[in-house]
């Protein structure tokens, strides 16, 4: 082939990215794209991303290479950047949200020869199958089949990429960085490698230490494709590829019900109350449950949040609140580095029991699990200073104290 487009979307990396890989290996010329499509904004992530597609940039110009950047929509422009070069085919990562599929539909569409490529997941979604079904509903099956499912092996970074001459690269927009968190494919791989080095054999025991704070952050640069995850999971234990297994699991589902993010998966007729004043306290971290408030308020100054306090805020907007998960995983979507549909969406729905967990009704008390994964309080003092000086006895439970906290509500009442 003369030259492929390859389109850039959540994959921003130059290792292990197949499709990149497949185009540098077939066609003498290669125009690395990635679109600014005002459909889909990215919010918060904007400065994130923009960090990402920079490090891309001068990645791929190491190499001889660029990326292209346009803006406007990614089919209009791909198809435009397409006739210009004279592109014979467009290579990308094929991917599972029901935006990536309208995309791939439209593409296919056109006159040009659409390759799709792995790459977002360890397994591609679909490749494991029970028995009698398109999917796994369930999480251990899958795992079981997940571990023993054969590996692609990863793609050989290109070492020279030619594009076509006299091509306008487009300029990066200037956006403001938001969060604790600097995107980008350098920076990723730094983080890789250092908190592998240091922390992975400490992963079994640590994980679901709040205050320690000792999981990997990796997922904003997961999210946005500048680590491969098979390579990831290359280098991880048993533990921690269980929960690349988790990622796996949730991009598989949303492959055959891309209404994840607005339907329940399992409808279980739950009767959610409409209560915006409840839905409020939540978000800004002042239900007057420390724990609860502690997890909304590091992920609104971080745009991270711990995954057990992820959990624990999660459990107590759907089952004590009893509002509808819809709108906390909007909530979570507006705000997290690494929010993403499937990741997003099938958590929300498996905490509250409308997903694929096998207990739907379980419990969730957030006192136990303060008590039991923030015992002395580190977590929530560093989150809400107003309970900075709160002896560990009451940090969880400050409504206990003789007197109310100054600055820090009681603890949000239900009306039942
Ligand atoms: P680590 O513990 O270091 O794990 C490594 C990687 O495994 C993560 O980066 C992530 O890609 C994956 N992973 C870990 N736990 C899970 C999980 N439960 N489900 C799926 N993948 C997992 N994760 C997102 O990436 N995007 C989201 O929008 C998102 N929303 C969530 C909403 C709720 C209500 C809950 C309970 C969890 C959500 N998660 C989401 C999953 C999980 O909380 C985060 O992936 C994790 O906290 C990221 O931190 P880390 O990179 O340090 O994780």
């Amino acid at each position: 082939m003369e030259t492929v487009i390859v389109l850039f979307n959540r994959d921003l990396r130059v290792h292990d990215h197949p499709a990149l890989a497949a185009a540098c290996e077939q066609a003498r010329s290669v125009v690395p794209l990635f679109v600014l499509d005002p459909a889909i904004p990215a919010g918060r992530r904007t400065g994130f991303l923009l960090d990402c597609l920079a490090d891309l940039r001068e990645a791929l110009r190491a190499k001889g290479g660029d990326l292209v950047v346009r803006h406007g929509d990614t089919v209009t422009e791909t198809m435009r950047l397409a006739r210009q070069v004279k592109a014979a085919a467009v290579f990308a990562s094929a991917d599972v949200s029901a935006l990536a599929h309208r995309r791939q539909r439209r593409l296919e569409a056109e006159r040009i020869d659409l390759r799709l490529f792995p790459g977002v997941t360890v397994v591609p979604p679909g490749e494991l199958e029970p028995a009698g079904g398109d999917h796994y509903r369930v999480f251990t099956p899958y795992w079981r089949a997940w571990t023993k499912a054969p590996r692609r092996d990863l793609a050989p970074t290109p070492a020279k990429i030619r594009v076509p001459e006299g091509l306008d690269p487009g300029a990066l927009p200037e956006a403001q960085r938001w969060g604790a968190i600097r995107g980008g494919e350098t920076r990723a791989r730094t983080r890789m490698r250092t908190w592998i080095d240091r922390h992975l054999d400490d992963y079994d025991d640590g994980h679901d230490d709040l205050a320690g704070d000792r999981t990997s952050r990796l997922s904003p640069y997961l999210r946005f494709g500048c680590l491969s995850p098979l390579e990831l999971s290359t280098r991880g234990n048993e533990p921690f590829t269980r929960q690349l297994c988790w990622r796996d699991f949730h991009h598989q589902v949303a492959q055959v019900f891309p209404d994840l993010p607005r339907a329940d998966y399992r409808p279980r007729g739950h009767d959610w109350r409409d209560d915006p004043e409840a839905a409020q306290a939540w978000a800004a971290g002042q239900t007057g449950v420390p724990i609860v408030d502690a997890g909304m308020r590091q992920l609104a100054a971080e745009g991270w949040m711990h995954n057990r306090a992820r959990m624990i805020t999660a459990a107590y907007l759907v089952k004590h609140l009893r509002v509808d998960w819809r709108t906390g995983a909007a909530h979570f979507f507006e705000l997290l580095l690494d929010g993403e549909v499937a990741n997003n969406s099938g958590n929300w729905q498996w905490v509250a029991g409308t997903g694929n967990d096998t207990r739907p009704n379980r419990g969730f008390n957030p006192i136990r699990q303060a008590r039991r994964f923030d015992p002395d309080g580190a977590y929530v003092r560093r989150h809400v200073p107003e309970l900075a000086d709160v002896p560990a006895p009451l940090i969880h439970e400050p409504w206990l104290a003789d007197r109310p906290i100054p600055g820090y509500p009681p603890p949000y009442e239900t009306p039942d």
